[in-house]
Parts: structure tokens; C-alpha cells; sequence
């Protein structure tokens, strides 16, 4: 019989057929790296411009211009608005004119002494006695 010996022929067990392997189809796109549109910067909206209105902070020199009358200021000791305390005291000026009076006449020596605008005034806060400045003729 052939075919007990076909059956027994080596070279024909079960040869499977001549298996031709596919090219792998290329990989599903399943991520599309596509460029995605950069970040909008040029339509961003413009934050960070606010202006800082706030007031420009002047400090207040009350030492330069006080007078001899009591001024009505705000003490930098206790921040308080208060009027000063005023304490006139004879200044050089002052003995200068007393000097004066004394050889022109003598009886008005002490009237520089008694004129506040010939004197010194020294300003101080009524509620600390913070100097507050003086005023000098
Ligand atoms: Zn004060």
C-alpha cells in the first residue's frame, strides 16, 4: 500500500503549510501626536496691571514751621491731634534787646522778656510733654 507508506514517510508529518508571516500592520494611531495649539499667551488676559493708587505717604515736619502761638498739630510721640504747649523762654535775642533798652531807656528792660515774639517758643504735646519743636524769632 502506498499510502502506509506515504503515512510513514518522515518528510510528510504534518508539515503545516509554509507559514508566510505578514508584514505587523503598523500600530493603530491611537494616540495622534498632532500638535496641540500652543499655550494662548498673546490672548491671555493682561492681569498684574493694577496700579497701586494708594496715597503717597508725606511724612508731616511740624518742627520747621511753628510759630509762637500754640499750633494745632498732630504729636509724632503719641499720634494724637493735639494743640501745643507753649513755653516761651528768652532766647539771645531777647537779652540783646534788654541790653539794648538798658542804655536807651531802661525802664522797658524787661519788656523784651515779657513779648512772646521776642522769646523762644518750645512746643510740646500737652498729652506726652513729647517736643514737639520750638519757634525762634
Ligand atoms: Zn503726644
Amino acid at each position: 500500500m502506498n499510502q502506509s507508506s506515504e503515512f510513514n514517510d518522515p518528510k510528510g508529518q504534518g508539515m503545516p503549510p509554509p507559514y508566510t508571516a505578514e508584514p505587523p500592520p503598523p500600530p493603530p494611531v491611537t494616540n495622534p501626536s498632532y500638535p496641540y495649539p500652543p499655550p494662548p499667551m498673546a490672548t491671555a488676559p493682561v492681569q498684574g496691571v493694577v496700579f497701586q493708587t494708594s496715597p503717597a505717604y508725606v511724612p508731616v515736619v511740624v518742627t520747621a514751621m511753628m510759630g509762637p502761638k500754640p499750633a494745632s498739630v498732630t504729636c509724632r510721640s503719641c499720634n494724637q491731634q493735639i494743640v501745643t504747649r507753649v513755653e516761651t523762654k528768652p532766647s539771645t535775642k531777647t537779652h540783646l534787646f534788654a541790653l539794648l533798652l538798658c542804655f536807651v531807656f531802661w525802664p522797658c528792660v524787661c519788656l523784651p522778656y515779657c513779648i512772646d515774639s521776642c522769646q523762644n517758643a518750645d512746643h510740646y504735646c500737652p498729652n506726652c510733654n513729647a517736643y514737639i519743636g520750638s519757634y525762634t524769632d
